[in-house]
């Protein structure tokens, strides 16, 4: 089967679906007070041209698909899209990132459509604070899609995790004593200058080596343990006899760009092969016509830039061809 290399030897089988722009919350990092941009519904992709990339893609090595947005639960009938992208040949590990708010609802229908597992947003663990950087969602209805999802056996549920100075950084063991309780994957994340937030990042980011300090610094010992399946860029440990796991993702600190297998179509159309660089390709003119999608996908990987250049403005081109696009429009 033809495989989908770049000109650094990374072989892509990952793609990431933003299946919409919109979210029932507003995280303060992510959108605006008033969320995003109107698009018109006719530019965003029918989950019949996503299928399409979705069938060609598979043709070409994409075996790994993860559904996106904005809040992609908000979008109607997403039980369709995965019932169809699960019995599309070639895909065998179909997964979804989600706020979680609408998973008591949907975890059920998700899991019979044939989703994997969920990957579960959660900065907080404390309710006002959860007000606060959702711009009002309630804490306990995620607390409740995490529940849904664990007894539908969406498995493994992971929780993602954006570590914020001064906001969530106090909260670091209250989060690996979750983890332990709830037998779920914390994944701490650097915070990443994304799009027009990316003015905030000075005042957010903290390294992850804090998350080792603390948990240090509390008598628990982190033990490297070989990345679970569909670990992606996270390293993991356990802890407390096995009965804790977390992961650190340091987009930032220690960037995982060597070995990036990731390709990404937003939800109006455009491929995307890193989250950083402003390149983008409309994909919706090829869709009718396989060759011409097939050389549209080998043509934009071959293009990829080698990394991204995310906190550090000072390298050549990294102030003029930083995408724009906050995460919620790309698809984090
Ligand atoms: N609405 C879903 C959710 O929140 O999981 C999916 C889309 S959301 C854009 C995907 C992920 O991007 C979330 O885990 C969110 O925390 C993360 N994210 C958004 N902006 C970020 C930033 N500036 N730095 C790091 N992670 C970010
Ligand atoms: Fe919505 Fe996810 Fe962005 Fe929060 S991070 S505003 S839940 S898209």
């Amino acid at each position: 089967m033809e495989q989908l290399k770049d000109s650094y030897g990374r072989i892509h089988d990952y793609l990431r679906i933003s299946v919409t722009d919109r979210c029932n919350l507003r995280c303060i990092y992510c959108m605006g007070p008033e969320g995003v941009p109107h698009v018109p519904h006719k530019d965003i992709l029918s989950y019949e041209e996503i299928l399409q990339v979705v069938k060609y893609g598979a043709e070409m090595g994409i075996s790994k698909i993860r559904i996106t947005g904005g809040e992609p639960l908000v979008r109607k009938d997403l039980t369709y899209l995965i019932k169809e992208i699960a019995q599309t040949p070639g895909i065998n590990d179909l997964s979804l990132t989600t706020n979680g708010i609408l998973l008591p609802r949907l975890a059920g229908e998700l899991k019979t459509a044939g989703l994997h597992r969920v990957n579960v947003s959660l900065d907080t663990l404390e309710p006002d604070a959860y007000r606060k950087i959702t711009r009002d969602g309630e804490l306990k209805d995620v607390l409740e899609g995490i529940e849904a999802a664990r007894a539908h056996g969406l498995k493994p549920v992971k929780i993602n995790t954006v570590l914020m100075k001064n906001f969530n950084d106090r909260e670091v063991l209250n989060f690996l004593e979750f983890s332990r309780r709830h037998h779920v994957q914390v994944r701490f994340i650097e915070y990443m200058p994304i799009g027009e937030h990316d003015d905030e990042y000075e005042n957010n980011y903290l390294s992850l080596e804090f998350v080792k300090k603390t948990a240090h610094e509390a008598g628990f010992k982190l033990i490297p343990i070989d990345n679970p399946k569909g670990a992606g860029p996270a390293k993991y440990f356990s802890f407390a006899n096995n009965e804790g796991t977390v992961g650190l993702i340091t987009s930032i600190s220690g960037h995982f760009c060597e070995k990036c297998n990731r390709l990404r179509l937003t939800a109006d159309g455009r491929l995307k092969t890193c989250l950083y660089w402003q390149e983008e390709e409309q994909a919706r003119p090829a869709l009718d016509n396989p060759a011409a999608l097939k050389a549209l996908l080998r043509e934009i990987i071959r293009r990829k830039p080698k990394e991204h250049l995310m906190g550090d403005k000072s390298q050549p081109g990294a102030i003029e061809h930083c995408s724009m696009r906050n995460m919620s429009r790309t698809g984090g």
